[in-house]
């Protein structure tokens, strides 16, 4: 079997397809590469309390849509925004979110925000892969409408788009107009809506994209709910970790 190549500065460099150079920060949205010497990366992060099919089929959206290079399914260890008495330990959810994925190229897991001490801020997160990767990454951080709504309440939350892109997956009920006051009012009046990508840009170069996702009517509560009734998760979960869950006696009442 062949292993995957791990993602490494190292190994950025040694393909032949890279050249280091100062990043293209405005990318196209239709998937033809105009930095082809930029690794894209999109980072997907989440409780993943359970990993579920929703999340799993719009990384696959996503991932073509905006050509990245891999996506990275990132655990939150300590989740700042959610209950945490039933939150599994990182170690399963970890282990959950590889079992989703195994065998698919464009996706890896990472276990970074188990590695960054205290609770799991995002700002943290996206300053490691600057760090570690530098001019040569183009960052797209993908988050679901709801998420995206509160993103005023997290840490040096201001910060976060001059680091990254965007992607934010739309869902029902989401108007394009209550996002556009909430990018004007809470990130910055300096947006402009691009409506034939469903981009707004950022003064400063990173852009935020409304993105439509296959709608999954999937959430890791209701997987959870339906354990502890003693239902049926299949369908909902990929086989393994429906396995793993079940071997485990996960979320059982
Ligand atoms: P919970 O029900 O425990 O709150 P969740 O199903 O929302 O969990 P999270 O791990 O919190 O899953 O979600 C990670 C990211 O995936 C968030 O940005 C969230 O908006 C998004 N997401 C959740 N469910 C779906 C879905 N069915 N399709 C697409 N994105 C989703």
């Amino acid at each position: 079997m062949r292993r995957e190549a791990k993602i490494t500065p190292q190994n950025i460099v040694r393909r032949s397809s890279f050249v280091v150079q100062q990043p293209i920060l405005i990318s196209d949205f239709n998937g033809k590469r105009q930095t082809p010497n930029i690794l894209r990366l999109g980072l997907f992060g989440g409780t993943f309390n359970p990993i579920h099919l929703g999340h799993l089929r719009s990384g696959i959206e996503i991932q073509e849509a905006f050509s990245l290079d891999k996506v990275l399914f990132i655990p939150t260890a300590i989740p700042p925004h959610k209950q945490t008495w039933n939150l599994l330990p990182f170690a399963h959810r970890l282990k959950m979110v590889r079992l989703a994925i195994a065998g698919y190229p464009f996706f890896k897991a990472s276990d970074v925000e188990k590695k960054i001490k205290g609770k799991s801020y995002s700002i943290q997160t996206l300053r490691f892969f600057k760090k570690i990767y530098g001019p040569r990454v183009e960052l797209y951080f993908i988050i679901g409408m709801d998420a995206f709504l509160e993103i005023n309440t997290w840490k040096e939350y201001g910060d976060l788009f001059a680091l990254s892109h965007f992607v934010v997956m739309d869902r029902p009920g989401y108007r394009k107009a209550q996002i556009k006051q909430f990018l004007l009012q809470k990130i910055s009046p300096g947006m402009i809506y691009y409506p034939k990508e469903k981009r707004f840009l950022h003064p400063n170069g990173f852009s935020v994209y409304l993105f439509p996702i296959t709608l999954m009517d999937i959430s890791s509560t209701r997987i959870r709910t339906l354990r502890q009734k003693n239902k049926s998760i299949r369908y909902l979960v990929p086989e393994k970790v429906e396995d793993y869950i079940l071997v485990k006696n996960f979320y059982a009442s």
